[in-house]
C-alpha cells in the first residue's frame, strides 16, 4: 500500500497542515472558483482548529477582540455577527470588546468550511507528513504511516510547532509535567492546593494563569520570566491605516523609526496600541528590504519586546494575573530555566542564577518548538533558511525560495513559518490575507497551465 499510486493519492494541491491557515486557504481557494475535489489536506484533527484553536479549556480565550479575528480580510463584522447568534458566553464581554473562547472560534471556522460550495469533495487524511520530494509532475509527500501522496503543487501550512522543553531533557509528559499545554486538558487534573511553576511569560503563561484562576486554584504559582514582565492587556484601540515604513538597509534606522512612531506613552493606551498596529500592518515590504543580517540582529535584540507588544493578552487573563499577583499567590521570578529534576516529593526547578524552586506541577509555557518537516526539507536542500535561522525563505507571493535563489514554481508556504521572511505573519488576520493571496497565485498558475496545454490538444 505504501508506494502505490492511485487517483485517491493524487491531488492538484496538497496542503500540509490542518489548522486555521489550511482552512483559510481552502475557503479562499473555493471562493475563487478552485474545485475542492482537487485539494488534499494532510493533517490531524478538525480542519481549522489546529494548535491555536483546538483547545478543550473554556478559559483559553482569543487574545484579540472579535472584529480583528478575521477569515475575510475585508469583513470585520463577519465573526462578531456569527458570534452574536451562535455563542452564549457572558464572560466574553469586556471594556475592550468581546474576547471569545478559542474553541468557539474553531466552531466558527468549521461552520464557514461546511458552507463552502462542493465541500463534500474535499479530502482530508489524518496523517503527519515527514518528507516531500520534487518529482517530474510536482511533489511526492511521505507520511509517518509509510503512505505517499502526489500533487502538482504543495502548500506548507504547518503552523506552530508542538512545544518542546527549552532544556535538553528525556523527561516524559505526566499530569505533573506538562510539555505542551495548548489544549488545556491538564487543567482539570491539577490539585487546587499544588505549587505550580510556569516556565515562560508570554500568552501561554497568561492562558495558564487565567485557567488556574477559573478553577479557583489556591496553591502558590511561580512564573519564570527572562525579562520579569507579563504581556500588556488589549485595550479598545481602533485600526488605522498601515504605517509607511522607510526603505532602509540598516537595523538601527528601522528600530529608530519604530521608536519615533510609537512615541512615549504607555502600551496599555489605545493610541499606543493603534500606532503599534499600524506599524505591524505596514512592516512586511520594508522588512523584506532589510538585509538578512539586520533582520536577525533586530530579532535577537528586540524580537522579545516586539512579541510582547504584539501578543497582548485578553483583559480577562490580565485581570486574573493581577489579582493573583496582588494577593501574593503569584510570584514572578526574573530568570530562566536551567535544569529540572525529580525528588521523591516534588520537582526541583533549577534557575540560571543558581537558585532552586520546588513545585508539584511544572508547565512549559515557552511556546518554542521545532518544525520537523521544514527541518527535513532544509536538510535535503529543498528549502533555504533565512540566515542562520530555522525559518524558510519565502517570496512575497508565498513561493518557497529554492537553494539557487529562485522561487519554486509549485511549492508554497503560509502561516507562522513565513514570519521571519515576510515580517510579522502570525495572527489570524495576516494569515487570512496570505490565504487570499495564495488562492490568487494558485488560480493564476492553473490558468497559465491550461493556456499552455491548449495548443497541444
Ligand atoms: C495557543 C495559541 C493561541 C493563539 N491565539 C491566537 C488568537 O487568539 N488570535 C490570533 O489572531 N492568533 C492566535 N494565535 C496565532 C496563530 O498562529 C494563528 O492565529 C493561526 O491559528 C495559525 O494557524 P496555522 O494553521 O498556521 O497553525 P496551527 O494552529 O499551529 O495549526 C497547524 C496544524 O498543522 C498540523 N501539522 C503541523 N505539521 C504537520 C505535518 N508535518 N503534517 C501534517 N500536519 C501537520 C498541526 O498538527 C496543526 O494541526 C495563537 C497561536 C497559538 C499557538
Amino acid at each position: 500500500m505504501a508506494n502505490r499510486q492511485s487517483p485517491d493519492r493524487d491531488a492538484s494541491v496538497i496542503i500540509v497542515g490542518s489548522g486555521y491557515a489550511a482552512a483559510a486557504a481552502v475557503i479562499h481557494l473555493a471562493h475563487s472558483g478552485f474545485s475542492t475535489s482537487k485539494i488534499l489536506i494532510i493533517g490531524p484533527g478538525q480542519l481549522g482548529a489546529g494548535q491555536a484553536y483546538g483547545c478543550e479549556a473554556d478559559a483559553f480565550r482569543l487574545n484579540v477582540r472579535a472584529d480583528l479575528q478575521r477569515l475575510w480580510p475585508d469583513q470585520p463584522d463577519h465573526f462578531p455577527q456569527w458570534a452574536e447568534t451562535h455563542i452564549h458566553d457572558p464572560k466574553a464581554k469586556t471594556h475592550a470588546g468581546n474576547f471569545y473562547r478559542r474553541a468557539d472560534f474553531a466552531r466558527y471556522v468549521s461552520t464557514q468550511i461546511s458552507v463552502v460550495p462542493d465541500i463534500k469533495n474535499l479530502r482530508q487524511i489524518s496523517g503527519k507528513v515527514i518528507d516531500a520530494q520534487p518529482i517530474k509532475e510536482g511533489w511526492r509527500v511521505s507520511c509517518d504511516d509509510g503512505a505517499h501522496y502526489h500533487s502538482a503543487r504543495l502548500v506548507l501550512a504547518t503552523g506552530n510547532p508542538e512545544p518542546e522543553w527549552p532544556i535538553e531533557t528525556q523527561l516524559e509528559d505526566t499530569p505533573a509535567l506538562v510539555r505542551a499545554p495548548w489544549r488545556g486538558e491538564w487543567l482539570t487534573g491539577i490539585d487546587p492546593a499544588s505549587r505550580v511553576c510556569l516556565v515562560g511569560s508570554g500568552l501561554t503563561a497568561m492562558d495558564a494563569l487565567y485557567g488556574l484562576a477559573c478553577q479557583k486554584h489556591q496553591g502558590p504559582v511561580s512564573l519564570l520570566s527572562p525579562h520579569g514582565i507579563l504581556p500588556p492587556a488589549q485595550v479598545a484601540w481602533h485600526p488605522g491605516n498601515p504605517c509607511e515604513w522607510p526603505t532602509t538597509a540598516r537595523a538601527s534606522h528601522f528600530f529608530n523609526f519604530a521608536r519615533r512612531a510609537l512615541k512615549d506613552g504607555s502600551w496599555e493606551e489605545p493610541d499606543w496600541q493603534q500606532r503599534f498596529s499600524a506599524l505591524r500592518e505596514g512592516i512586511s515590504k520594508a522588512w523584506q528590504n532589510l538585509p538578512v543580517a539586520d533582520r536577525l540582529k533586530l530579532q535577537r535584540r528586540v524580537g522579545w519586546l516586539w512579541s510582547l507588544a504584539r501578543f497582548r493578552a485578553s483583559p480577562q487573563a490580565v485581570a486574573a494575573a493581577q489579582k493573583m499577583s496582588e494577593s501574593g499567590q503569584l510570584t514572578i521570578v526574573r530568570d530562566r530555566l536551567k535544569h529540572l529534576f525529580r525528588t521523591p516529593e516534588h520537582w526541583q526547578v533549577g534557575l540560571m542564577a543558581g537558585e532552586l524552586l520546588s513545585a508539584d506541577v511544572v508547565i512549559n509555557c515557552t511556546g518554542v518548538g521545532r518544525d520537523a518537516l521544514i527541518h527535513n526539507l532544509m536538510a535535503s536542500g529543498q528549502l533555504v533558511p533565512v540566515g542562520y535561522s530555522k525559518s524558510p525563505w519565502v517570496s512575497h507571493d508565498l513561493r518557497v525560495i529554492a537553494p539557487d535563489g529562485c522561487p519554486h514554481s509549485n511549492l508554497f508556504c503560509i502561516g507562522p513559518a513565513t514570519a521571519l521572511a515576510l515580517g510579522d505573519v502570525v495572527g489570524a488576520i495576516s494569515i487570512a490575507r496570505q490565504a487570499l493571496r495564495l488562492s490568487r497565485s494558485l488560480r493564476e498558475d492553473t490558468s497559465t497551465a491550461q493556456a499552455t496545454a491548449t495548443p497541444n490538444r
